[in-house]
């Protein structure tokens, strides 16, 4: 049974992609679950609509005309406006580490070309999910960090913190669970949902980013590496 999305809140998916028929498609299949969608066909262009349609979520093409995907992904995070907006990279790469190199420039997911709708419409409704659902409301802390869930605010040391949706959730929930250990598979099945099949490497490259975010040069990396099992939340010396 899909998603039942209500009119009122109908998210706005910019898809950026040269190919027409790839965007007609992907514009059929988004419209028919309930999606409004906005096409760009290349990244001047994609900027432009973001900064003006203010989207919810961004499909984005690697391989476009001019600005590669991968330069307006980083364009997106280094504004202020759209540092939280959800990135879903579209890559005709097939290779881990181009994924990873995606992931690393600030996209929240990514798939890989050729995929199915189906795979992209669940990936596209657990990004949402992330970045919109908010299950605890209340306030979160551990040593110097506070969360506020209905704000959606992280201080560090009184030091605000931004943090993308996918970070948000996965400290969220470290933070809820402190000092225990995490596998991969387990934080995977918790932030990104049962139903996602993502590489378990991936939850790696959201840890470093968390740590980026939330340890100021001098402060006390919070997040702890467990070799061979995984991660926790964690004050103690490795
Ligand atoms: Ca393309």
């Amino acid at each position: 049974m899909p998603d039942v999305i209500s009119s009122l809140t109908k998210p706005l998916v910019l898809v950026v992609e040269d190919e027409a028929a790839l965007a007609t498609m992907l514009r059929y299949n988004l419209e028919k679950q309930g999606y409004r969608v906005e096409e760009a066909t290349d990244g001047q262009e994609a900027l432009t609509r973001i900064a003006e349609a203010q989207p919810d979520l961004v499909l984005l093409d690697w391989m476009l005309p001019q600005m590669s995907g991968l330069e307006v992904c980083r364009q997106i995070r280094r504004r202020s406006a759209t540092r939280d907006l959800p990135v879903i990279m579209v890559t005709a790469r097939t290779d881990d580490q181009d994924a990873v190199r995606g992931l690393n420039t600030g996209a929240d997911d990514y798939i890989a070309k050729p995929f199915s709708m189906d795979a992209l419409l669940a990936r596209i409704r657990a990004l949402l999910r992330r970045s919109n659902s908010m299950p605890v409301k209340g306030q979160l802390t551990f040593h110097d960090i506070t969360m506020d869930l209905a704000s959606h605010r992280v201080q560090r040391n009184g030091r605000p913190v931004h943090l993308g949706p996918t970070e948000f959730r996965l400290l969220e929930f470290l933070m809820q669970h402190p000092r225990r250990v995490f596998s991969r598979e387990e934080l995977l099945d918790a932030v990104w949902g049962p139903d996602i099949h993502v590489e378990p490497r991936t939850v790696d490259v959201h840890i470093r980013r968390l740590r980026k975010s939330i340890n100021a040069t001098g402060e006390l990396d919070v997040v702890r590496t467990v070799r061979a099992a995984g991660y926790a939340l964690d004050t103690e010396p490795v």
